[in-house]
């Protein structure tokens, strides 16, 4: 059934689904793409995001952004550019709710010395076991592994992937959501947003939980022409923000503003693109250059924001120290589990004692990218006698 009648002809109906891996009949009330919705927020994988890092650790305050709250705002800015791009808003909402199931605990810092444990057995890739998690690792159906999402949100979720892992793919699934990195084609228009959307908001709420921590300040930010121009903006409008008690209500009034205008810039530039385009249908839109973006200049001010958020908060000392600890956890697990596989709770310990080496890495490897900061600091805790990490 076709849920929006609005809904423009490159976009994803969910009515012309290239469908599920395993068929299913239609629900009665809900699209394919709403159902995809539905059990990706009933997943197991998705309440672990609330207590996943984004930046800051859980542990270090509650108002920062942990992967859900992040996941929720990436779906807030997602779907209203959907709304007003005639895109599929369902699909878009899906997507964005499942673009960071794979995310292992410690952000970055815990993938990179997860794919350094890995490198021997097929290294680890988050966006790659975001696919993994919907495909394989949920475990909610009698017939199946995973959740069995359709092929137009499974592409989404698998934003990057090497050329390498997309001809395994290719070999598993031919004509799958791996080919399109073999054949240089784009994803729909609703994965393409939802990159963007991801991007402008951890861009602006880093900012936000960067000043929060202290670690960046507003002076610094100054510097940064995109913040610099919405601060002006904010202060011309409102004289009272000068006011050194209101600098908070400053801070929030200039992402406000910065967001809107980055929203209202997607939708232009994307709008010309596909006015230069004009694509009829998703495959249309497959074989298109990459459509959804930014105008150049917003293009080139989003970016030294987020060199700047490199340099001054990724890089922090204070957040690289922690960072380094938390590598460190990660790396001693993995060793622990891989040479002691009964460590592991009993269902893993039995696959892992299973296989070949290559097998047990695999899954020592699940288990921990599917940890959240404190139980991986728990059991690092529990399994070498060291707290390096936990309040
Ligand atoms: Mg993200």
């Amino acid at each position: 059934m076709s849920q929006n009648a609005e809904l423009a002809p490159y976009a994803c109906d969910p009515a012309l689904s290239r469908g599920r891996r395993y068929a299913q009949p239609p629900a009665p009330t809900r699209s394919e793409f709403q159902r995809d919705r539905d059990r990706i927020v009933h997943s197991t994988a998705f309440r672990r995001l609330v207590y996943k890092t984004q930046v800051f650790l859980n542990h270090e305050g509650d108002l920062f952004r942990t992967r859900l709250t992040h996941s929720l705002e990436v779906a807030q800015l997602g779907r209203s550019i959907a709304r007003s791009l005639r895109l599929n808003e369902d699909l878009v909402e899906t997507v964005c709710l499942a673009h960071d199931l794979g995310h292992t605990p410690f952000g970055h810092a815990g993938q990179d010395a997860l794919n350094e444990c890995m490198q021997d057995y097929g290294g680890f890739e988050h966006n790659l076991q975001s696919l993994r998690v919907v495909d394989t690792l949920e475990e909610r159906y009698p017939d199946y592994n995973g959740i069995n999402l359709t092929f137009e949100t499974r592409e989404g979720i698998l934003k990057h992937c090497s050329r390498r892992n997309a001809e395994l793919m290719e070999q598993r699934e031919p004509g799958g959501v791996g080919e399109r990195f073999l054949r240089g084609w784009q994803p729909s228009l609703e994965a393409q947003l939802c990159n963007l959307a991801d991007e402008i908001a951890y861009n602006a709420h880093d900012v936000d939980d960067g000043v929060r921590s202290g670690l960046i300040s507003i002076e610094q930010l100054c510097a940064v022409p995109l913040f610099e121009r919405y601060r002006q903006q904010a202060l011309a409008a409102d004289a009272s923000l000068h006011a050194p008690a209101e600098q908070r209500r400053l801070l929030n009034e200039t992402i406000r503003r910065m967001l809107s205008d980055q929203v209202y810039d997607v939708i232009d530039a994307t709008t010309a693109a596909l006015t230069e385009h004009t694509p009829c249908s998703v495959d249309d839109v497959r074989r298109a250059p990459a459509l959804v973006g930014f105008s150049a200049p917003m293009r080139a001010e989003s970016l030294a924001l987020k060199q700047f958020l490199f340099r001054e908060l990724y890089r922090h000392p204070q957040v690289t120290e922690t960072m380094g600890l938390a590598q460190r956890v990660v790396r001693e697990l993995f060793d622990v589990y891989f040479q002691s596989p009964h460590e592991l709770p009993a269902a893993q310990a039995t696959d892992a004692q299973r296989g070949d080496t290559l097998k047990r890495a695999r899954v020592v490897s699940d288990f921990i990218a599917g940890m959240t900061d404190r139980y991986a600091g728990r059991e690092h805790e529990r399994l070498t006698g060291q707290r390096l990490l936990n309040p």
